[in-house]
């Protein structure tokens, strides 16, 4: 499928995990693709796996942090004047945080995980639609989580940046419908990415393999996720496939929401 010939899509988080992910699936699809992420050397690394993969790959790498407002508002005015035009927007950066139970939980860490999982996905958002309602176009598609949708525990800065995105979705997903602008979220449940890696280890430490056993055995489907697994979904609803698909939240979790 060639979904993607001649679009343009912006990927937050794209060095890593779903990010990647998804922009290796639309670059083989077509896609010219403007790739953020705050870790210039992984984006570096991306590059290269993103040439090999669509050897005829449009690519414009920015290094910027999604917390910062000035730095959003730059790499968005960046793909417009690239690529004339934002088709896409997968609006993905997003940190976990320390684990803790609420009452441990520090007020830092709290605005740490709000400030890009909350405040970077609004004014992502916020600048992206700007171009979009000029166009009179687009699809934007935020990622929440499984811990966006239901109680996870001991994640309280997590849990409410992604309550929050599953809020902004809705809320924008009406606003915006009347204009042939589609936003929707995916719900990704426990998906094999560095960030699950890393989130095993706090949890397990030396032995973070077994409590990886532990979250397979709680899935309806008895394994974890694979990246592609969210970026063809996000790539669905990113297309003119997805074309009535508005302000709603995919879960891609096996089941886990409704356990
Ligand atoms: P990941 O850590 O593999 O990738 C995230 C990428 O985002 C990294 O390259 C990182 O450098 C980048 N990033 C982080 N903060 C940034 C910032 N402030 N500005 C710019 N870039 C930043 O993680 P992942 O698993 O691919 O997660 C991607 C998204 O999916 C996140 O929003 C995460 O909360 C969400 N999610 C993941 C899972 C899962 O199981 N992997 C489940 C639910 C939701």
């Amino acid at each position: 499928m060639m979904r993607f010939q001649d679009k343009v899509v912006l990927i937050t988080g794209a060095a890593s995990g779903l990010g990647r992910a998804t922009a290796l699936q639309l670059a083989q699809e077509g896609a010219k693709l403007a790739i953020v992420d705050r870790n210039g050397a992984a984006l570096e690394e991306t590059q290269g796996a993103l040439r090999a993969a669509a050897p005829n790959v449009e690519i414009l790498a920015i290094a910027a942090d999604v917390a910062d407002e000035q730095a959003v508002r730059g790499f968005v005015d960046q793909t417009v004047a690239r690529f004339g035009a934002i088709d896409g927007f997968f609006n993905n950066a997003g940190i976990e945080g320390k684990q803790n139970p609420t009452e441990d939980y520090g007020i830092d860490e709290f605005h740490k995980v709000v400030a890009v999982n909350l405040d970077g996905v609004f004014v992502g958002m916020k600048y992206v639609l700007q171009a979009m309602h000029r166009q009179g176009y687009g699809a934007i598609v935020n990622t929440a989580s499984v811990g966006g949708i239901r109680g996870v525990g001991n994640q309280a800065g997590y849990a409410a940046s992604k309550h929050g995105v599953v809020g902004l979705t809705r809320n924008a997903g009406v606003e915006y419908g009347q204009f042939g602008i589609r936003i929707n979220a995916v719900a990704p449940g426990a998906i094999m990415t560095p960030m699950v890696e890393g989130a095993l280890r706090q949890i397990g430490g030396d032995d973070w393999e077994a409590v990886g056993r532990e979250y397979v055995s709680v899935n309806p489907m008895k394994r974890l996720g694979r990246p592609e697994e969210v970026a063809y979904v996000v790539a669905f609803l990113l297309s003119d496939q997805a074309s009535f698909i508005n302000a709603t939240v995919i879960p891609i979790d096996g089941g886990q929401s409704y356990k």
